[in-house]
């Protein structure tokens, strides 16, 4: 029997407009600054993406562009002027940086309570305690496809494979939260393919093309696949071998329009977060 589809596109569609008719009742507009160094092309379109959707939304966005040659000292200080500016709730860096710059102590520069990433080790730290902060775009979209495919996580056997910040870290976190079983699984697990068999729900971010066959996924499995590798010929693929797969899963993301426009979507969905979260505080950096 083949697999449902998740279909991140619909998903992220309904949740863009949940977010645009939260913020049409609002008496201001939160305001998202992203910010973009050097002119890596790929990057450039993200934020162009980014900047449109949160535009269509309501959310104020404002784009910084840096020369590729800019320094810690200057991202930093840009930094310091956002974390300040009351117009902005949310900062996002977008990522990787240029390698000469340093991702820690930039992300570590983002007011916690602006981290619409969800990076902050103050955000993450949160999300380990089980307890409400900002959360990790991707992740969070994917606990949102499972939601919407009905998947049930609470004491369900799950594998993350990958251990990044960016995802595999939040994401198991996030399982985690909702009471699921959760392996992660890396570069250096032994017999990968056996673990993953033996999930309920596997959730795919290593960043290898088609890397994980039909017998890797255990019967009626729910199958989220993060990857999103171009191959040679121009083609975007994801981690999971999708044509090979959708026989054996009980639900299974495409790639693309699985967990790709959800990022956005959080995204949007966080900066409202953030901005409610600042208006109904007192103080600047109210989390500390
Ligand atoms: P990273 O390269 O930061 O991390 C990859 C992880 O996968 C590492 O933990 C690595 O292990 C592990 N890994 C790599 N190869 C294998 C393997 N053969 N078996 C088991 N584990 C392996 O990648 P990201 O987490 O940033 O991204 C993962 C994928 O998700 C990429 O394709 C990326 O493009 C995509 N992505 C998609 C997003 C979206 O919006 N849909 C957003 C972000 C990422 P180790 O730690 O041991 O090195």
């Amino acid at each position: 029997m083949s697999a449902r589809i998740i279909d991140g596109r619909v998903v992220a569609q309904a949740s863009r407009e949940a977010t645009r008719a939260a913020i049409a009742d609002l008496p201001w507009r939160p305001g998202l600054a992203v910010v973009l160094v050097g002119d890596d092309p790929a990057s450039a379109v993200y934020v162009r993406n980014k900047d449109r959707a949160a535009a269509a939304c309501g959310i104020v966005a404002r784009t910084h562009r840096l020369p590729a040659d800019t320094s810690d000292a200057g991202l930093l200080a840009l930094l310091r002027r956002l974390n300040d500016d009351p117009e902005v709730d949310g900062i996002l860096v977008q990522l990787p940086l240029p390698p000469h710059l340093r991702q820690d102590a930039v992300i570590d520069a983002i007011d916690p309570a602006r981290d619409v990433d969800g990076l902050h080790p103050y955000n993450a730290g949160l999300l380990a305690s089980g307890r409400p902060g900002l959360v990790a775009c991707t992740p969070l979209g994917v606990m949102k496809l499972l939601a919407a495919a009905e998947v049930n996580l609470a004491g369900a056997r799950a594998i993350v494979v990958g251990r990044s910040v960016l995802v595999g870290r939040p994401m198991a976190a996030l399982l985690t939260n909702a009471h699921a079983t959760v392996t992660v699984a890396h570069s250096r697990t032994r017999n990968v393919a056996a673990a993953c068999r033996a999930a309920e729900v596997l959730i795919a971010a290593i960043g290898q093309p088609e890397w994980i066959g039909a017998d890797w996924v255990g019967p009626e499995a729910a199958v989220i696949d993060v990857g999103i590798n171009r191959l040679p010929d121009g083609r975007l693929v994801g981690d999971v071998a999708f044509d090979a797969c959708v026989g054996h899963a009980g639900a299974i993301t495409p790639v693309p329009g699985g967990v790709g426009p959800m990022t956005i979507a959080c995204l949007l969905e966080n900066t409202l977060t953030a901005a409610r979260r600042r208006r109904g505080q007192a103080s600047k950096n109210v989390l500390f």
